[in-house]
């Protein structure tokens, strides 16, 4: 499974001028604010993500 995750816009400025950082695995660097950044997986949920519009009241 790779852990290669790539960001499509900086999560701060919202530019799309991203590089991979030297810093470590998973870290980018924006050029647009110089902000330095780590993307970290953190795990599967437990359930998925449920909707809720199908409509009735679940509880
Ligand atoms: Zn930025």
């Amino acid at each position: 499974m790779s852990e290669r995750a790539a960001p499509f816009y900086c999560p701060y400025c919202g530019d799309e001028d991203l590089r991979p950082s030297e810093a470590g695995h998973g870290a980018w660097e924006c050029a647009a604010c110089s902000r330095a950044f780590q993307l970290k997986f953190l795990g599967l949920l437990a359930q998925g993500l449920k909707r809720s519009d199908t409509g009735g009241a679940q509880i």
